[in-house]
């Protein structure tokens, strides 16, 4: 009853959902990707099952296009997508969908791990949901090298 990590999908596939432990690391190979990894942004909102709240952190990834935005621009979007009463997943297509379309990167990924107050004690994996926008969206290589840095980077591995 208090699941969230009910194997929700978009149409169109562009959203999974997986939880944080079965989550693969990427065998490195191609060096010297472009991709732009945005320092992790937390969130809090309110869960729309229970009312209850969640929070967590909204990683971004990106190759470059035409515009460039302030660091401070993903925060603002962040927050304005995590006002109010959210779900997750939809939270996740939203971002990414408003970067893909204002910040008009060649492809733009987004992977949001939350934790809820509803969730029943001994579940406490964080959920995670992803969403994949342009390039990304239809690049297995590139949707593989963006989660594999989002954990490199919770492990504090890389990343300023
Ligand atoms: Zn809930």
């Amino acid at each position: 009853m208090l699941r969230h990590d009910n194997g929700f999908a978009l149409a169109g596939g562009s959203l999974l959902q997986f939880p944080i432990g079965r989550t693969r690391t990427a065998e490195s190979g191609s060096g010297g990707s472009e991709l732009v990894l945005v320092r992790p942004i937390p969130f809090h909102s309110l869960c729309e099952r229970h009312l209850l709240s969640f929070h967590g952190v909204v990683h971004v990834g990106y190759l470059h296009g035409e515009n460039q935005l302030d660091p401070a621009e993903f925060a603002r979007i962040v927050q304005a997508c995590s006002r109010g009463i959210q779900a997750q997943q939809r939270m996740t297509a939203r971002i990414g969908l408003w970067l893909h379309h204002q910040l008009a990167p060649r492809g733009v990924g987004v992977l949001i791990e939350g934790e809820y107050a509803c969730a029943t004690a001994g579940r406490g994996a964080p959920t995670t949901t992803l969403a994949f926008y342009g390039s990304l969206r239809h690049s297995a290589d590139g949707q593989r090298e963006f989660v594999s840095l989002t954990r490199q980077e919770q492990k504090g591995i890389v990343r300023q």
